[in-house]
């Protein structure tokens, strides 16, 4: 076959704070025919995901820094176009890491199959990959049960509106945050949670003692700074805290001051655990089963935000912090 033509985002300089246009590139490149157990994939749909924000920070973190001038890399489904692999024929759905570009050969040990049950296919970049899987391992890592309070920040987004509606399928109260009217709406109308308020409305601490008034049991945490604060206080005897992640800092320049009542930890006897969702990938089957279960039930609902054109990629995940998306923020390639 003839080559391929393709594009591709690369990291041309590290953000200091907010990451800007200026730090990334659009490049063209041509991808050659795979050669012997190797497949070409043209990508349907990639994700833009927080946790990359830290990786164009050239310091060591549970994953490696991204490479200066070189491609970025992330989830990413996509279809054979072209398979010198036993295992791989044209027109298959595979799952990859090979995101941020249209085209890409790799080895077919790289690659995931994807049955085609589910669509559209980002729902495998979503609700069913990793984003749904991380919101089922933080209800895993703490035991949640039904008559539970739990709290979920950053609960419009990709783990936090998946996070809310297991817990309600697990029979908890469930309260969310998130930013704007039109998200409280959400979580509220569409995703069924019993209470949800806008963190930017006013005193956070506030909004969660009126919406809880007798405390929550279980915090899943996907943005810390004062939203950690309030749940500190907010906790009953025993609560549970699932540390998932703190969108609110990652693009802070000078380290934050911790909570200032982080002695509500020692007092109230509370659990904190830091989740990491490739730690749970033994455990990838067991939840398919279960989120498969209730996506084809009807009763999970899985909400994703589409920007068309790998061109727009940059814009897209500048966009998750500032909360342009609802549900899961996802880049369509073809
Ligand atoms: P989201 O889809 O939730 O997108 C990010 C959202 O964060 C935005 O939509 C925005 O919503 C919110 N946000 C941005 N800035 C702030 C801020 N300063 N304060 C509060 N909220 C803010 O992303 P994901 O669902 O993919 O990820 C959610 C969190 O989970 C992230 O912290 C991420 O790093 C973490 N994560 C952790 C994993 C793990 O293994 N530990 C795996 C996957 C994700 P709004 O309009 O509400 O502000």
């Amino acid at each position: 076959m003839t080559p391929t033509i393709s594009h591709e985002i690369r990291l041309v300089s590290r953000p200091a704070g907010r990451p800007g246009p200026e730090n990334f590139s659009l490049a063209q490149v041509t991808v050659e025919s795979p050669a012997e157990g190797h497949v070409l994939v043209r990508n349907l749909f990639m994700s833009v995901d927080p946790y990359m924000r830290g990786r164009m920070n050239d310091t060591a973190s549970y994953v490696a820094p991204f490479g200066l001038g070189k491609p970025l890399d992330g989830g990413a489904i996509g279809e054979v176009v072209e398979s010198q692999s036993a295992a791989f024929k044209p027109g298959d759905a595979v799952l990859s890491n090979y995101g941020w570009r249209e085209y890409f050969v790799a080895s077919g040990s790289e690659l995931r199959p994807v049955r085609r049950e589910f669509e559209p296919l980002s729902l495998y970049l979503g609700a069913l990959g990793m984003p749904g899987m991380t919101a089922w391992a933080g209800w895993q890592l703490v035991g949640v049960s039904a008559g539970e309070t739990v709290f979920v920040s950053g609960a419009a987004g990709a783990v936090g509106h998946v996070a809310g509606q297991l817990a309600r399928l697990y029979g908890c109260r469930v309260i969310g945050s998130a930013g704007s009217a039109a998200k409280v709406q959400f979580l509220r109308d569409e995703c069924g949670f019993d209470s949800a308020f806008n963190y930017k409305d006013g005193s956070i601490r506030d909004q969660l003692a009126s919406a809880a008034p007798d405390g929550i049991d279980v915090y899943f945490d996907n943005v810390a700074g004062e939203t950690l604060e309030a749940a500190l206080s907010a906790l009953r005897l025993h609560g549970r805290i699932i540390a998932c992640g703190g969108i609110s800092m990652y693009n802070d320049q000078k380290p934050r001051r911790g909570p200032s009542n982080l002695f509500n930890i020692t007092t109230k006897r509370l659990t904190m655990k830091g989740l990491i969702v490739s730690d749970w990938l033994g455990r990838q089957a067991q939840f398919q089963h279960e989120m498969g279960g209730y996506l084809r039930a009807g009763t999970l609902r899985s909400k994703e935000t589409v920007v068309n054109g790998i061109d727009q990629a940059v814009t897209a995940f500048i966009g998750l912090f500032d909360g342009t998306n609802v549900g899961k923020m996802v880049v369509r390639l073809a």
